[in-house]
């Protein structure tokens, strides 16, 4: 098993990396990478699409409109941002938060790549259709739209993880519609029930 300081120490690497990174476009029009945020030990790890406005002003994840419904949803599971740890597939923000471009995926995952080897989180929950396919390929599943496999659980185990992979609707799908948010709350019951327990 790692240690919290070589986690700490490869996540800072990565971090330094994002900041110098000129890998595609994006590059040019962000005004700060948004890396990642969270605890370094999480169970959890959330991964959305890539920064939006607040975002990309502020340089941390979800703190727009989309973050404070994550909040709420995170809150009725009785986790708090500290505890977990969020991150999206992208790192730079796209002009007008058009969807990732398949080269910028491309580009920019190894870093998200990185990110999970070391954080080496029990459930990773995938936001949105992007993360979704992204992250199940990369595990060698196959990969559908989220709506129809949001909430079910998709188990990975080899040599370096033994872990849950559960799909949701992006947070932002709630924001212009109420109906999501119910179906969100009940998806999020399902991390609840893979979360090692509170002492
Ligand atoms: N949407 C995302 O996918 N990620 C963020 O960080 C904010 C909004
Ligand atoms: Fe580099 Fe990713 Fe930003 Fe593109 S989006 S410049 S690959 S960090």
């Amino acid at each position: 098993m790692k240690s919290i300081l070589e986690i700490e120490t490869e996540i800072q690497q990565v971090k330094q990396d994002v900041v110098n990174c000129r890998k595609c476009e994006l590059c040019k029009t962000r005004k700060n990478p948004v890396v990642g945020n969270g605890s370094f030990n999480a169970s959890v790890m959330f991964i959305g699409e890539a920064p939006g406005y607040h975002e990309d002003i502020q340089g941390v994840p979800f703190v727009g409109r989309a973050g404070k419904v994550f909040d709420e949803l995170l809150h009725s599971i009785g986790l708090q941002r500290e505890e977990v740890y969020v991150c999206n597939i992208l790192k730079c923000r796209p002009p007008d938060n058009r969807n990732p471009l398949d080269l910028e995926i491309k580009a920019c995952t190894p870093y998200l790549d990185r990110q999970i080897t070391a954080i080496k989180p029990k459930v990773i929950s995938t936001l949105g259709n992007f993360a979704t396919s992204y992250v199940l390929e990369k595990f060698g599943l196959q990969s559908e739209k989220i709506g129809k496999i949001h909430g079910k659980i998709f188990h990975i185990k080899n040599l370096i993880f033994d872990a849950k992979i559960i799909p949701l609707y992006h947070p932002a799908a709630a924001t212009y519609n109420p109906n999501m948010k119910t179906v969100l709350m009940d998806d999020f019951k399902t991390i609840g029930r893979y979360l090692p327990k509170k002492t």
